[in-house]
């Protein structure tokens, strides 16, 4: 599945003169929250895509614990009211935060009307030294995937994923964020997907041997990797689903040696104050260098039998 990546967007988009915040406000940052997340739709989107995503939703911040504040814009095919949506987006934007212009809002990359035209998914995490609201904003559309696709509620659980792992990164300054989400794809992306399936794989109705089916799909992109090369060192871009899916197979095997709980839970419980490679060597007992040397030059080298059984 393709995202649009929004996240360094969101965090450059620096107006206005702010100044002089609320210090005395206190930060409810990576705190469980009972507000539930807002949804917002365009005009000509149904209900029940409404109904449908906010069910995922409820499954996902059941499972890994409700944080926010969230909010879901839901856009159809429609650009009118996709243009429409994108004004009531840009004065809510305003309302919570009085230096970000509307101008600047509106014309920002990947609008809605973007949505309408070109599907996707996308998380935007808001949260920096100069804007006054921290929060979360997931936008899903009407295709790629379509809300009648099974692909939709994997992948609002997929992008509720990332929610929790931003959630779990306290500070507002950028270069201090991204060493704990890291630059490239591989181990957020990666996190998000295998999660999100495994939850996925879980729920009532979902076919029994839906995860290995999935899970051996990811492995195609085993002949786009090169000779010698590291699924850490692929960026965002054309080749980046090779980091999606082998960065997932990397999370299924980091679960399969120190189980569930380590990566879900104590990776992220000690992920501020120990920093990434920190909380790794603490959580799963050896450096990232280490375990991705394994995984490719063992795990990776094994039959396909023998790497389908780590997959629950
Ligand atoms: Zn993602």
């Amino acid at each position: 599945m393709q995202h649009l990546l929004l996240r360094t967007i969101a965090a450059m988009v620096l107006v206005g003169c702010g100044k002089n915040r609320d210090a005395a406000e206190h930060d409810h940052w990576g705190e469980i929250t009972t507000q539930h997340a807002a949804f917002y739709a365009a005009s000509d989107v149904p209900r029940s895509q409404i109904d449908l995503t906010r069910k995922w939703y409820e499954i996902a911040s059941n499972a890994w614990g409700n944080y926010g504040p969230l909010e879901f814009w839901i856009i159809g095919t429609d650009e009118i009211a996709a243009a429409t949506l994108d004004k009531r987006y840009c004065e809510l934007r305003n309302q919570k935060d009085i230096s970000l212009s509307m101008e600047h809002c509106l014309n920002r990359d990947h609008n809605f009307v973007s949505y309408a035209k070109g599907g996707s998914a996308g998380l935007n995490t808001r949260r920096n030294e100069n804007e006054q609201w921290s929060g979360f904003i997931i936008t899903m559309s009407a295709k790629f995937p379509s809300p009648q696709e099974e692909d939709y509620k994997p992948v609002v659980l997929h992008e509720y994923f990332h929610v929790y792992q931003h959630a779990h990164i306290h500070s507002k300054n950028y270069s201090e964020r991204t060493s704990r989400n890291l630059e490239n794809p591989w181990w957020s992306e990666g996190g998000a997907e295998y999660m999100a399936q495994l939850l996925y794989s879980r729920q009532n109705g979902v076919r029994p041997h839906y995860l290995r089916e999935i899970m051996e799909g990811k492995l195609r992109a085993l002949k786009d990797l090169r000779a010698g090369e590291n699924i850490k060192d692929i960026a965002y871009g054309e080749r980046s689903h090779i980091a999606y899916d082998l960065g997932a197979w990397f999370i299924a095997f980091i679960i399969h040696k120190s189980g569930e709980e380590a990566y879900r839970v104590g990776f992220f419980k000690d992920l501020n104050a120990k920093g990434f490679e920190g909380a790794f060597v603490e959580n799963f007992g050896a450096s990232s260098h280490d375990l991705l040397d394994e995984f490719h030059k063992t795990f990776l080298k094994l039959s396909l039998a023998e790497q389908l059984k780590i997959i629950p």
